[in-house]
């Protein structure tokens, strides 16, 4: 069984050195628990504020401790009452060939017709994120111009769709010709900005030629404000991620001068998935139907082998992602 653990706090863009790939037992089950064999593990940029000391929403890891996030597996073992050999769970899990979790920390996945992985992605936290962030933070109305960062992103490409459905005209920022075609070509959306080839703030009084009314932050930085400049009076900033400044030390904290907040009244407002825990089943079965019906299209991005998570959680960082970045493990 071969399992990752943090090697060392990585400084900036994290790298192999930060990551340990070591070989222990496959874990006993104990009373009460389960042995899952992974299929698939997620990886997530949240992840880079658990590497680093200090504040942050998800509790830092040690150094040495296992790295761990969401897994799609196939119970082994089981000593639970709810579980069997063959039963699919996802649960928060070591980056692991083989783990154990209390049967209560795992749930069942029923994926009908879609592999796996889905439940990390668009049916998974992903999926909800954007749920959530569109349907009760930014909420706009139909007609309304809705602009989304880490456009063509696990949470970024649904959150387009979804403001789609809505009614709305959608712009999707990101960060390559290719990711801002999939966006306008295949997913609808009815503008696209590549900010590595552009100025955003230019390009937005073309593409949002009304102003911005709602915007579906993932990012932060440069690109935020250059969107900042463009919202109008009374416009929503729902701010779900900041990935720009992850890998950033020493970045100032705290509100500063954003362009034109004070002159439009804008309501900025932060949020977690993990609030609306109560209603994960109702996010997850629309998004399902949505699936179905053809409303919601995905991809994910599949990296091939265990040994491989740590290149794929760094390539979050650069963009090598078209939609939900996952890693499928399969150990024997
Ligand atoms: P994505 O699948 O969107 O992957 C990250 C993407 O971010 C990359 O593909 C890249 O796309 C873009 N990116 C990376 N670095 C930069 C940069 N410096 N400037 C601009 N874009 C950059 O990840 P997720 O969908 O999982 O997460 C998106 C955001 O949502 C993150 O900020 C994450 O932390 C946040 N999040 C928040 C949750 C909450 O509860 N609040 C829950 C889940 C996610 P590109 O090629 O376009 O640069």
């Amino acid at each position: 069984n071969r399992q990752f653990v943090l090697a060392q706090r990585p400084d900036g863009v994290p790298d192999d050195e930060d990551f340990d790939l070591v070989e222990t037992d496959v874990p006993e089950p104990g009373p009460r628990e389960v042995l899952v064999r992974t299929r698939y593990l997620s990886v997530d940029p949240y992840m880079r504020d658990r590497m680093r000391e200090g504040e942050s929403y998800a509790e830092p890891w040690a150094v040495g401790d296992a790295l761990r996030g969401a897994v799609v597996g196939e119970v082994v073992e089981s000593n639970h009452p709810d579980y069997e050999a063959g039963d699919t769970v996802t649960g928060n899990l070591v980056w692991a060939d083989y783990a154990v979790a209390d049967g209560a920390d795992v749930v069942a996945v029923e994926t009908g017709d879609l592999r796996d992985s889905v439940a990390l992605g668009v049916l998974g936290m992903p999926g909800r994120t954007a749920y959530f962030g569109v349907t009760d933070v930014l909420d706009p109305d139909p007609g309304d111009t809705v602009v989304v960062s880490a456009a063509a992103g696990a949470v970024g490409s649904v959150v387009g769709q979804l403001a789609k459905l809505n009614g709305c005209r959608v712009v999707g920022i990101a960060g390559s010709d290719a990711k801002v075609e999939y966006l306008t070509d295949d997913l609808g959306f009815d503008a696209g900005i590549n900010y590595a080839d552009a100025d955003v703030a230019d390009a937005l009084a073309e593409a949002a030629p009304r102003g911005v009314d709602a915007y579906f932050d993932n990012v932060g930085g440069d690109i935020t404000d250059a969107v900042f400049a463009h919202l109008n009076v009374r416009a929503s900033v729902a701010v779900c991620g900041q990935i720009a400044l992850y890998n950033e030390e020493g970045v100032t904290m705290g509100p500063r001068k954003l362009p034109r907040l004070v002159e439009t009244r804008a309501r900025v407002e932060g949020f977690l998935v993990g609030d609306y825990a109560p209603r994960f089943e109702e996010a997850s079965e629309r998004l399902a139907q949505w699936v179905q019906s053809g409303d919601v299209q995905f991809r994910e991005t599949v990296a091939d082998g265990l040994e491989n998570a740590p290149d794929a959680f760094v390539g979050l960082f650069e963009g090598e992602n078209v939609g939900k970045q996952v890693v499928r493990v399969e150990a024997e």
